[in-house]
C-alpha cells in the first residue's frame, strides 16, 4: 500500500525560485544579485503571503459556482488560504513553505463517499472476497480452496458473491453447493448486497434452524418445497448466525478501520459517511481519532439498534472535524436484486411485493422523536417505492406529533439511503419536505441489468431518477455503499455521468436522460455530501476558509471521455492540508 504522509516541515518560509522567478519577473524586485550573478534572497519579500503549501500548474475545479476553476491554491493551517488565477497568485509563491507542481493533473474538492461501511472496507482486505468472479463454478471452487485452509470446527467466512453476474448459472448459492467440502466447518458468506447470505448445513445446525423454524420478522429462510431451508437467508434471518460467529477483538476492528481508511485515501476519498457504525466500531474509531491516526474524515450514523448509545453520549465532533458522530441509520426493506425491496405493486417477475419491517413503526417512532429533540440526523435505508412512501409518512407523522418548539432545529436534512424507486409524486414530496436522496450510481448500473425484469418498463421511468430529483432541487448525494460495491470515485463519477455499464453499453429502459451533468456529478460527491452532513460551511468546495481537502487525479473528469475516467490514477489525496496519500 503506497501510503505516505510526508508533509515537509520547514521552519522558515522558503522561496521556491523556479516558479517564483517564472511568475514574479517584473512584479517583485528580485534584481539584487551576488558576485556570481545569483539572486540574493535573504528574507521573504514583505509582499509575500505565507502558506504551508501551494499547488499550481494543474487544473483546479472548486465546485464553487462563483469561481468554478482556478490555477493556484494555497493552504495555511489546514485550510484554503488562497484560490485564484496565476495573475492573482503573485504574492503567494514566495511565501509558500512547500510548492507542489501538479504537472497538469487535476484537483477537485475532496471527494466524499456519502454512503459506505468503513470497517467492512477494511475487513474486505483480509477475508475471502468473491467479488468479480465470472461463474458460479469458479465461485464455489474459490470457496473450496479457501475452506481447505480453515481448521476443522472453525468458521469459513467471506463475502461478495453476486449470482446475477455469473455467466453459467444465475441462481443463489445454497448449502448443497458448499456442504461437500465444509462438513465440519460452519460457513457464512453474505452476498454482495450484505442483506442476504449463504450458510451451510453445519451453520444451520449450529443456529438450530430446521424446517420447523418460522421466518423471523423482516427476514426469510429460502426453502425447498418441503420447508427445509436451502441455506440462502435474507435480512434479519442473518442475525442468528451473526450471533454465533467468532468474537472479533477490538484490535481486529480497529485494524479494519485503519485499513479501510488506507484503501479509501488511495482511491481519492477524503471523507466518508458511514451508514451504520456499531458501538465498538465507533469506540475504536474515536481512539484512532484521539491518536491522530485518522487518514480521512468520517461522518457517522449509528444503526438504530445502537441509537441509545448516541442518545446517552450525544453528538460528538473532533476539533479537527475528522470524527463526527451525529446520525442514526434505520433499515426498512431489502434489496431489489434479492426481491427484498418493498414495492407498492408486486414484482413483475414474482408473485409478491417484497418485505419491509426490518424496523417496525413501533421501534422507529420514539427514535424519530428523540432525533427531533436533539437534532440528530435520520438516514433510512429504503429501496422500494412502498418502503420509501411509508418512511416519508412516518417522518411526517413524527414531525406533526412533536411541537416544533421542542425540536432542537428546524433544519432537519433527514435522508433516504438508496431511494431507488421513487414515483413522481414522492419526488415532489421529497422536494417539499427537504429530504436528501443518498444514491449510489454504481448500484444503478449494476441493477439495471435485472431491474427491467423485476420492475417492468413503467416503473423504470422513476427508478434511479438522479436528474429528475436534481431538477426538483433535491440534493442527491453520491456514495458507493462499499464494501457492497468497490468504493471507487472513478466508477461512481463515471456511472453518474454515463449511466452505462463499465464497457459503455446500456440496456433497454436504462433512461440515459437521467444521467447527471459533470458539474452536478461533481457536486454530488463534494458540496452536496457536505450539506448532507451539515458541514457545507467547512468543506465541499475549494474556497478560502474551508478545510483544504483535495482529491488529485491525472485525468480531468470534467472533460475526459467517460472511459478514460475509469483509467484515471489518483495522484495525491490531501486532507486538512496534509498529504495522506501520494502515488509513488
Ligand atoms: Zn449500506
Amino acid at each position: 500500500m503506497p501510503f505516505v504522509a510526508r508533509t515537509k516541515h520547514r521552519e522558515a518560509p522558503k522561496l521556491n525560485l523556479i516558479p517564483a522567478l517564472k511568475y514574479f519577473v517584473g512584479a517583485i524586485a528580485l534584481t539584487a544579485s551576488n558576485a556570481w550573478g545569483e539572486p540574493l534572497v535573504t528574507a521573504p519579500n514583505s509582499n509575500c503571503k505565507a502558506s504551508d503549501v501551494l499547488l499550481h500548474n494543474g487544473v483546479i475545479y472548486t465546485a464553487n459556482t462563483q469561481q468554478w476553476q482556478a490555477d493556484v491554491v494555497a493552504v495555511k493551517a489546514g485550510r484554503v488560504a488562497f484560490v485564484g488565477t496565476e495573475e492573482q497568485a503573485k504574492g503567494w509563491y514566495c511565501g509558500a513553505k512547500e510548492t507542489i507542481d501538479l504537472k497538469g493533473s487535476t484537483v477537485f474538492p475532496g471527494f466524499t463517499d456519502a454512503h459506505q461501511h468503513l470497517e467492512g472496507v477494511g475487513k474486505r482486505t483480509r477475508t475471502l472476497s468473491l467479488f468479480g468472479l465470472p461463474t458460479l463454478q469458479e465461485t464455489v471452487e474459490k470457496i473450496k480452496a479457501f475452506a481447505a485452509n480453515v481448521p476443522s470446527g472453525e468458521w469459513v467466512l467471506g463475502r461478495g458473491w453476486i449470482e446475477r453476474e455469473w455467466q453459467d448459472e444465475q441462481r443463489f448459492l445454497t448449502a448443497a453447493d458448499l456442504d461437500p467440502f465444509t462438513e465440519n466447518k460452519p460457513l457464512f458468506m453474505p452476498r454482495a448486497d450484505g442483506v442476504s447470505a449463504v450458510v451451510n448445513s453445519k451453520a444451520l445446525a449450529m443456529a438450530g434452524v430446521t424446517k420447523d423454524t418460522p421466518d423471523p420478522e423482516g427476514g426469510k429462510f429460502e426453502r425447498y418445497p418441503d420447508g427445509t431451508p436451502t441455506g440462502y437467508i435474507l435480512a434479519t434471518a442473518m442475525d442468528q448466525f451473526r450471533a454465533i460467529l467468532p468474537h472479533e477483538s477490538d484490535e481486529y476492528i480497529k485494524e479494519n478501520l485503519r485499513r479501510g481508511m488506507e484503501v479509501n485515501v488511495s482511491r481519492g476519498w477524503t471523507h466518508t459517511h458511514d451508514a451504520g457504525m456499531k458501538i465498538r466500531e465507533v469506540e475504536q474509531l474515536r481512539e484512532l481519532a484521539k491518536n491522530n491516526a485518522m487518514l480521512h474524515r468520517v461522518y457517522i450514523a449509528m444503526p438504530i439498534d445502537d441509537a441509545s448509545y448516541l442518545f446517552s453520549h450525544g453528538a460528538e465532533k473532533a476539533p479537527n472535524a475528522m470524527f463526527n458522530l451525529n446520525a442514526i441509520k434505520v433499515f426498512i426493506d431489502g434489496t431489489l436484486g434479492s426481491r427484498g425491496a418493498a414495492l407498492l405493486a408486486p414484482y413483475s417477475d414474482a408473485d409478491h411485493n417484497g418485505f419491509m419491517n426490518r424496523t417496525t413503526k413501533t421501534e422507529l417512532m420514539p427514535v424519530l422523536d428523540e432525533a427531533l429533540r436533539n437534532g440528530y440526523q435520520i438516514m433510512t435505508h429504503v429501496i422500494g417505492d412502498r418502503a420509501l412512501k411509508v418512511t416519508l409518512d412516518w417522518y411526517e407523522e413524527s414531525w406533526k406529533a412533536l411541537p416544533q418548539a421542542q425540536w432542537k432545529t428546524q433544519d432537519l436534512r433527514w435522508r433516504l439511503e438508496h431511494a431507488q424507486i421513487i414515483p413522481p409524486e414522492e419526488q415532489t414530496r421529497m422536494a417539499r419536505l427537504g429530504i436528501i436522496a443518498s444514491m449510489q450510481p454504481s448500484h444503478a448500473i449494476g441493477d439495471l441489468n435485472f431491474a427491467p425484469a423485476r420492475l417492468g418498463a413503467e416503473r423504470l421511468t422513476y427508478a434511479y431518477p438522479w436528474k429528475p430529483l436534481v431538477d426538483k432541487g433535491i440534493k442527491v448525494v453520491g456514495g458507493s455503499d462499499a464494501p457492497v460495491e468497490v468504493g471507487d470515485p472513478r466508477i461512481e463519477f463515471y456511472a453518474a455521468i454515463s449511466r452505462s455499464r463499465l464497457d459503455g453499453s446500456r440496456g433497454d429502459g436504462w433512461h440515459a436522460e437521467y444521467a447527471l451533468s459533470r458539474e452536478d456529478a461533481l457536486r454530488m460527491f463534494t458540496l452536496w455530501p457536505a450539506y448532507a452532513s451539515f458541514q457545507e460551511a467547512e468543506y465541499g468546495s475549494i474556497e478560502v476558509g474551508k478545510y483544504a481537502d483535495f482529491s488529485v487525479f491525472d485525468t480531468d473528469f470534467m472533460k475526459a471521455v467517460p472511459a478514460d475516467i475509469l483509467n484515471a490514477e489518483t495522484i495525491m489525496t490531501i486532507v486538512g492540508g496534509k498529504k495522506v496519500f501520494v502515488r509513488q
